[in-house]
């Protein structure tokens, strides 16, 4: 992907199931138009899923998981089922493909169980019509799904189904906006990006790239500056901005220089919004309130950054939780996709601001924390606590009444 393209994060994800030689790879390259073979469907394949972004019309940008690893057949049934809970806590929309040739297996039954747990839409598609009309109701009513019938190799029902995949897609990145919502046409917006030795060489971060593109499309006004800069920006403004956003590691220096009339949040706390649910995490603070020594903590990030020598995840955020305890705790690191079973076993919860995921991957990261009564808190949130702005960084935010 170049970097003009829509980020991953921010496309709906579609993944599609199916048994081998049920039609997947057929039908992704007949949804595409393109000639695309995703993975080999060799027994003995990988499990791991492929994605691929990619524009489907009418849809737009997205990006297809090919499950083809994920069958019934040459795969522990076990893995099977830790692979497809994987795939669909990522997933807005699953495409279940039969082949009315193989018939209906517990593999069917099975995933389609799977898909009303995790809340994901599914849409039922029956390949190979070319081969047998006449079997599509009585498929349809074991399932109890409507079967969209298609046939991969001619191309009939193609177009009626990336018609039904667009309206069956929830397209809550793109509705939804970072900051738009708290903004008016006009508004400015100051930008704090300290641009230190942590910062990438010679381009900003992806969450103050879309943050500021988010300003755009709402027609408001953003001025990018390092904190350094910022007393001599505010001095040439003839009124006030409306709104003043930081990278939470200079969240004091910025607080210090602006009246306190003038809202200030951060780009995580803003994330911790956009991507997931800002009310669990200001819920999860109580926790860091009263953390004792000893206490179990998982430190998750998203991805796997190169780590600088004081690194946010390993180095600061330990080093203020432990001076918060006031003591010692037992810290463990998850990174990149990987990310505990275990929940129960830890107190706390402490995430990035999960720019790598989607806002279905992060709500279900919320969700599972939630179930075992672990509270959750980002970056963002934790580091405004520990300043003791985290009142005056959220106060703002009521543009959008379910998240806070
Ligand atoms: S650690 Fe999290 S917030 Fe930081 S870059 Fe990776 S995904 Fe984004």
């Amino acid at each position: 992907m170049s970097l003009n393209d829509t980020p991953r994060a921010n496309r709906p994800h579609i993944a599609i199931f199916g048994r081998r030689n049920a039609g997947k790879s057929s039908l992704i390259n007949a949804i595409t138009g393109q000639d695309i073979a995703l993975v080999s469907e060799q027994a003995g394949t990988t499990t791991d899923p492929v994605y691929k972004s990619m524009e489907i019309l009418p849809l737009g940008p997205c990006v297809l998981i090919d499950t083809a690893g994920i069958d019934d057949e040459g795969t522990l049934g076990q893995l099977r089922v830790k692979k497809t809970r994987e795939v669909l806590e990522k997933s807005d929309l699953a495409i279940l493909i039969i082949d009315p040739t193989l018939g209906i297996s517990n593999f069917e039954k099975n995933l389609l169980k799977s898909f009303d747990q995790q809340g994901v839409p599914v849409l039922g598609v029956l390949n190979k019509i070319d081969l047998l009309k006449d079997e599509i109701e009585e498929l349809a009513k074991e399932l109890d799904l409507n079967l969209h019938p298609i046939s991969a190799l001619t191309g009939e029902g193609i177009a009626e189904l990336k018609e039904l995949v667009a309206r069956h897609t929830p397209t809550d990145y793109t509705r939804d906006s970072i900051v738009g919502d708290l903004l008016s046409p006009g508004d400015l917006c100051i930008l704090v990006t300290p641009i230190d030795s942590a910062a990438p060489k010679g381009r900003l971060i992806l969450p103050q790239v879309q943050t500021i593109r988010d300003i755009l499309n709402h027609n408001a006004l953003a001025l990018v500056v390092k904190e350094t800069e910022l007393p001599a920006a505010l001095a040439s403004l003839k009124e006030p901005p409306r709104l003043v956003i930081t990278d939470s590691q200079v969240f004091k220096e910025v607080s210090a220089l602006l009246d306190t009339s003038i809202p200030l949040t951060s780009f995580s706390i803003l994330f911790a919004r956009y991507k997931a649910d800002l009310k669990a995490m200001m819920e999860g603070i109580k926790t860091v309130e009263n953390l004792k020594p000893g206490a179990r903590v998982l430190i998750a990030e998203a991805c796997t950054h190169h780590r600088q020598e004081d690194d946010i995840g390993t180095i600061k955020i330990p080093r203020l939780l432990e001076k918060q305890a006031g003591g010692k705790l037992d810290i463990t690191w998850y990174s990149g996709s990987s990310y505990p079973e275990d929940l129960e076993s830890y107190e706390l919860i402490i995430h990035c601001g999960a720019c790598m995921l989607n806002r279905k991957q992060m709500l279900s990261r919320v969700r599972k924390a939630r179930e075992k009564n672990v509270p959750i808190v980002n970056y963002g949130v934790f580091l405004a606590y520990m300043n003791g702005i985290l009142e005056r960084t959220t106060s703002n935010l009521t543009g959008r009444g379910d998240r806070i």
